[in-house]
């Protein structure tokens, strides 16, 4: 396999060749930004590193970083600064959590948007290299605008393999909006009590907490809430949870993107008016 695009950044922690080695790939995640992937997989990352090398995890990051907010030591680093920047904090965040490959495609958050079948083809073609299980990204919900764009370029490149190509499951997960209002049964849920790691993968953004966001810690913080408002009582030992929107059947079965969004949150609609008008 070869990538098309020229400012595509690849890593791979042991010094192998990242796009061989791709293909130990289980589990994908492809993202929008660096630290996207850190923060929306980290139960997978998780899970993958304690796997004893049954799971191996990939990570794909879509944009170049170039709009990332900056301050303090990194307000006047400059829009190839913050390029550069944000690619070393990815890689160091692929080195600790030890996955198979890293890849920066590198694109600007305006290509993503508009789409086109060159990224959807190289996101097609990193998908059937890396063939894993399972495939996460964005959810649909989330309110970036370049998230969404994000998921909506990598459904598009899953439904563009042949049916044999496409991973077992895809699932969305949660960022700039969590997906606690999904309903419990419908959670795709993911341990991640691993919290020291949490703080470590998450610590090398050393960019993005000196703009004043502590995703580190809201991070850890949303994942406690999950686990604790969570229904079911089958994962009652998990202390931290991340949560997923499973969109394997739905999207194979021919759905749009948007029709299964509009599903989710009309069953939610359903869920609350029901219970408010019981009691009424
Ligand atoms: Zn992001």
């Amino acid at each position: 396999m070869k990538l098309q695009n020229q400012n595509a950044v690849l890593y791979q922690p042991e010094g192998k060749d990242a796009l061989k080695a791709l293909s130990e790939t289980t589990d994908l995640c492809i993202g929008a930004h660096q630290d996207d992937i850190e923060i929306e997989a980290f139960g997978v990352i998780s899970a993958c590193l304690k796997s004893g090398g049954k799971r191996r995890f990939s990570g794909v990051t879509v944009t170049d970083g170039a709009g990332s907010p900056r301050a303090g030591e990194y307000a006047d680093c400059s829009d190839e600064d913050m390029k550069k920047i944000r690619i070393k904090e990815q890689n160091a965040a692929a080195k600790i959590g030890g996955y198979a490959a890293m890849i920066q495609l590198g694109y600007s958050s305006s290509a993503v948007k508009k789409g086109g079948e060159d990224i959807v083809k190289e996101i097609a073609g990193i998908i059937e290299a890396a063939s894993p299980e399972t495939l996460y990204t964005h959810n649909l919900a989330d309110k970036h605008d370049t998230h969404v764009a994000v998921a909506l370029r990598v459904l598009e490149a899953v439904m563009s393999l042949p049916k044999d190509k496409r991973p077992k499951r895809v699932v969305c997960l949660e960022g700039w909006r969590d997906l606690d209002w999904l309903g419990d049964s419908e959670k795709a849920v993911f341990d991640s009590s691993d919290e020291k790691l949490a703080l470590k993968i998450l610590g090398v953004y050393k960019s993005q907490i000196a703009g004043g966001k502590r995703y580190d810690l809201a991070s850890v913080g949303r994942r406690r809430a999950n686990a604790t408002f969570f229904a079911s009582h089958d994962v009652d030992e998990a202390e931290s949870l991340c949560f997923g929107f499973d969109v394997t059947d739905e999207l194979y079965g021919g759905k749009s993107p948007e029709e299964i969004i509009r599903g989710a949150i009309e069953r939610f609609e359903k869920d609350v008016i029901s219970r408010v008008s019981r009691f009424s």
